[in-house]
Parts: C-alpha cells; structure tokens; sequence
C-alpha cells in the first residue's frame, strides 16, 4: 500500500469533501469511473480552500505522467501534475497557479519535495487545491491513506522564483555587485539571509545544491513565493 503524506503544510480546511464530490457527479449523471462508455468524467478528490502561492508537495515518491495545463476539452483541471506511484496509485493535483520546471513528464519526485504553487487554474469558482487519489483508474477517498509518519517537514525557509524571466544573481547584495549567474523561474531556493538596504530594495541571500548569491527580490508568502522588484 502506498502511503500519502498531505500536500501541502498548514491547517487549510476541506471545501469539498471526497463524498460532496462523488454527489456532483451522480446528481448530474457523470461518470466517475472508467470503463461505462460516458464521455463526461469528473473525478472526485478533497478540496481544501488554500490561497493561490501556497507550496503543493509530492504526497508520494512516483514518476511524473502529466505536469501542464489539462487539455482536455472541458479544461476542468487548470494547471495539473499528476504522479504515478506504482502498485496501481496515482495522485493529481488541480487548479495550480505554478508548477516548477524541474518537473518534466518521465521524471521522478520524491514524497515531500514542491512540485508547484497551488491556484485558481481551469473550472474552479475560487482558490483551492483538488487533490485526488486514484486506484487503478478509479477515483478513491485519500484520507484512509494519508499518514502522519514519517512527517516531511514543511520547508518553511524554501523559496520559489516566480519571476517568468527569472533573477540575476550577484556576489553582493547591490546592483553594482558583480553578477554571477541566473536563477531560471521555477528554481527553489531556501533563503539564507536577507538585507534591507536604505534605497528600499530588498535582497536576499540564496542558495541551492549548485549555488549561493545575492537577488533583490521580494518574498511575497512568508511560505514560498519569490517575485522581483527587477531582475
Ligand atoms: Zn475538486
């Protein structure tokens, strides 16, 4: 069996529970399971009401089969990734605002890393991620499989690059520093220190596996969000 940790850290309350879900289905006479020849699908999980910005973790370790906007014709999903965790579980994560680049379809995340932003993408009356299990295809109520151990600790002190062009990087926290690379949208960081200089600009030390310098940027979530104030 495999065991789901929750996709995102915070106490963000159910909007829809799995059940609530399953009933907008039947009420409407659409099918929620594959296999009896309907055209119209819609796939219950849980809504939780989470602010667009907020981290959405890997809730299993699996093999990314679908990071991109869903392009079936209703769209429903927004913004989607979707892991497949063998032994027949899959996980999707609907209506993100982000989702990072790393995350190529064929690539593996582990449980607990940040596939993405959660948003208000594709059929979706207002913030909230849909999170959803499947079994072999057929839609599945997570709770009975989430665990609580071991517990991947929320990484409070990681940032995303939001900027679509991305950020420079310098060896000092100024403009005139030298500049010592770039940090593509969609890096994840974890911030290091942070300098408030008298012009205003706000910089912030970075640093990843491969690097570590200085970005004036702007952290707009005290989770993960970092945007510029220029690049
Ligand atoms: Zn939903």
């Amino acid at each position: 069996m495999t065991s789901l940790i929750m996709p995102f850290a915070g106490d963000y309350p159910v909007s829809q529970t799995f059940l609530q879900h399953k009933a907008v289905a039947v009420k409407n006479g659409w099918c929620w399971k594959p296999g009896t020849g309907c055209t119209a699908f819609y796939y219950p999980g849980i809504d939780y009401a989470i602010p667009v910005g907020t981290a959405i973790y890997a809730s299993a370790t699996g093999k990314v089969t679908a990071a991109a906007t869903d392009s079936s014709p209703s769209g429903g999903y927004g913004k989607c990734v979707k892991i497949d965790h063998g032994d027949g579980f899959l996980t999707l994560y609907g209506h993100l605002s982000n989702i990072i680049i790393a995350l190529a379809v064929g690539s593996v995340i582990e449980q607990g890393k940040v596939i993405g932003l959660s948003g208000n993408t594709g059929n979706s009356t207002g913030p909230h991620l849909h999170w959803e299990l499947r079994i072999n295809g057929i839609p599945t109520d997570p709770t009975p499989y989430i665990i609580t151990e071991p517990v991947i600790p929320p990484s409070g002190d990681k940032y995303i690059v939001t900027a679509e062009i991305g950020l420079r990087l310098r060896d000092a926290p100024s403009l005139t520093a030298n500049v010592i690379g770039g940090m593509a949208h969609g890096t994840i960081v974890t911030v290091i220190d942070t300098e408030k200089l008298t012009n205003g600009t706000t910089w912030h030390q970075v640093t990843t596996d491969a690097f570590t310098g200085w970005a004036c940027a702007e952290l707009v979530t005290t989770e993960i969000y970092m945007t510029p104030f220029f690049t």
